[in-house]
């Protein structure tokens, strides 16, 4: 096989592809969903809640899609730092992945370049939905 000089921009491409791979190896456990934070006010109506700045809470709620609908449940006090942390794990998690699959589009560009073809298939990462 025959050296083929690359573009200096597959360089490029190749480093930080490896540093996304060693980002990615740091991702802790992720969880699916989001985290709303929540204030609500009772049915008393002498409790301190009817004022709008006083309602109870902060409630941490996590939200995820299944089967096309969006479930809610509330989460003990003590549970939310946990799912914060692993949802922000996901999201980074995500992130990074996008980021790959750009870069990769953006290597096979170049390579496909270098033979004087076009790259085939979608010209954008695929965006996954929250
Ligand atoms: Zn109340």
């Amino acid at each position: 096989m025959t050296e083929r000089r690359q573009p200096a921009g597959l360089e490029r491409l190749r480093a930080d592809y490896e540093a996304a791979k060693a980002r990615l190896a740091e991702i802790g456990f992720t969880c699916e969903g989001s985290l709303i934070e929540r204030y609500t006010s009772c049915k008393n109506p002498n409790c301190r809640c009817q004022d709008p700045d006083q309602r109870h809470g902060p409630y941490w709620q996590i939200s995820w899609k299944q089967n096309g609908k969006t479930v809610s449940k509330i989460l003990p006090a003590d549970d939310a730092a946990l799912y914060q942390e692993w949802i922000a794990n996901r999201r980074a998690l995500e992130a990074i992945l996008d980021q790959m699959r750009d870069i990769s589009r953006h290597a096979a560009q170049q390579l496909l370049a270098g033979r004087g073809r076009p790259l085939h298939g979608p010209q954008r990462p695929r965006r996954r939905t929250a």
